[in-house]
């Protein structure tokens, strides 16, 4: 993964991830998200990534290609005692320098282990090595010291890889080493939550806007139907940043209007529980292919109880009618999975719990049960209010978890467009 940002002032990182297990899909690679995150925090991008197994060419490699694409190359993993444990050999050969033993570390190794009265492994001696010219960076919850070296205006840096170790070692014993490293650059990142268009709609919406190089970058990333936009702005002053960023922000709303639900990190819930506090409405649902999955994302947020009454999962025919109301030649005559069924069951919620709005779901979410006129992944979803009862019908993919959420998803929606009149 990479991205480019156009500033020629700009310090960048690239974030090299060591182990087998990484590569074998036994460990999520979580370190490079976090240090993504820690780094973009204190004005420093990630402009790529490389993950590689435990082999000394593989890692000197990756760390070629790290340090000739930023200033700041960050490993995680392979400091560890045993046999495939190589980073600090392949530092030493890629700095073409010797592994000296250091007294003082293999010290602080030996109380480690003196401190929880165990003895310290004889293989735990490598651990006190240092690539010649290197430092090391203090471990205060583990053996293995990290490395660091500066070479041609690069700072290299390698930390262990147990998360809880790195990043204890990241916040005290990296971030101090940083501050002298970048002084007069800062990034903004503003994120705007989308709903209702898909990746491509939103980039053709933008055109340009979107083009690579530009400052402040914009970066488009999709999940369940939402996509967020990350405005990413550098700039040498912060003001300036935040300046370029608002900018765009109004830019991007201008143009996307609607589409546009929130900023930062709020989902749709959250949005759709402010605005129904706010004017005091009330919601209930009845759902079928979606089992309660509106429900709960409703009633995850706390305090939904202000606005809540009710949710049924009516699964079978004959629970819309005993349940809801739905009338059962209603069920016969258009099927359970029809736009009709849909209003009647928000209709019957709404009359039954009597509250400003009701949402009614139902649909096919597999993977069997399809049929050529009604194929899986086929939802309707309707909200009933005093203005009327608006249906909307989907043709979901993905299958049975995405259809479901997708469904509940767009149903939220809905109901924030009917707050936002
Ligand atoms: P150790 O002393 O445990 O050997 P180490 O620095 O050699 O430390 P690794 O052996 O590479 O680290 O990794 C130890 C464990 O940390 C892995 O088994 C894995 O569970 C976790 N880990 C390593 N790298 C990552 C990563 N990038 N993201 C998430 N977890 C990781």
């Amino acid at each position: 993964m990479s991205y480019t940002l156009k500033s020629d002032f700009m310090k960048k990182a690239s974030i090299v991830s060591i182990g087998n297990e990484l590569l074998s899909g036994q460990t999520i690679d979580t370190n490079v998200s976090w240090l993504s995150g820690k780094l973009l925090s204190i004005g420093i991008p990630v402009v790529s990534s490389y993950t590689v197994g435990d082999d000394t060419d593989s890692i000197i490699r990756s760390f070629n290609l790290a340090s000739s694409d930023a200033d700041l190359m960050l490993a995680t993993g392979g400091l560890g005692p045993t046999d495939d444990d190589l980073t600090r050999q392949a530092f030493a050969k890629f700095l073409d320098a010797e592994l000296q033993l250091k007294d003082e570390l293999l010290q602080k190794i030996k109380d480690f282990f003196t401190s929880r009265n165990l003895q310290m492994p004889q293989k735990c001696t490598i651990q006190a090595y240092m690539p010649a010219g290197a430092k090391a960076l203090a471990n205060n919850i583990g053996t293995a010291p990290g490395i660091m070296a500066e070479v041609k205006d690069k700072l290299l840096i390698a930390l262990p890889g147990v998360p809880s170790e790195m990043k204890q070692m990241f916040e005290e014993s990296v971030l101090p080493e940083l501050k002298g490293f970048v002084t007069d650059q800062n990034v903004v990142v503003r994120k705007l939550k989308c709903f209702g268009a898909g990746e491509s709609n939103i980039a053709e919406l933008l055109g340009n806007l979107c083009r690579r190089g530009r400052n402040p970058l914009i970066n488009c990333t999709a999940k369940h139907g939402v996509i967020t936009l990350h405005i990413v702005t550098t700039a040498k002053d912060k003001i300036q940043a935040q300046q370029m960023a608002e900018k765009d922000e109004k830019l991007l709303t201008d143009k996307l209007g609607e589409l546009i639900y929130g900023t930062g990190d709020r989902t749709l819930a959250e949005v759709v529980d402010e605005k129904l506090a706010q004017q005091k409405k009330t919601i209930a649902v009845a759902e079928s292919c979606t089992g309660g999955c509106l429900a709960r994302l409703l009633t995850d947020i706390p305090g939904a109880s202000r606005y809540f009454t009710h949710g049924w999962v009516t699964y079978s025919n004959s629970a819309k009618t005993s349940e809801l109301g739905v009338p059962a030649d209603l069920i016969e005559k258009h099927g359970a999975v029809s736009d009709r069924v849909a209003r009647a069951m928000a209709q019957c919620a709404r009359k039954r719990a009597g509250t400003t709005f009701a949402i009614g779901i139902t649909g096919i979410a597999g993977p069997t049960g399809g049929s050529e006129q009604k194929p899986v992944g086929l939802v309707y979803i309707s909200v009933d209010s005093d203005s009327g009862c608006e249906t909307k019908r989907l043709i979901l993919s993905h299958g049975r978890d995405f259809i479901r959420l997708r469904a509940a998803q767009t149903a939220l929606n809905m109901l924030r467009l009917k707050l936002e009149g």
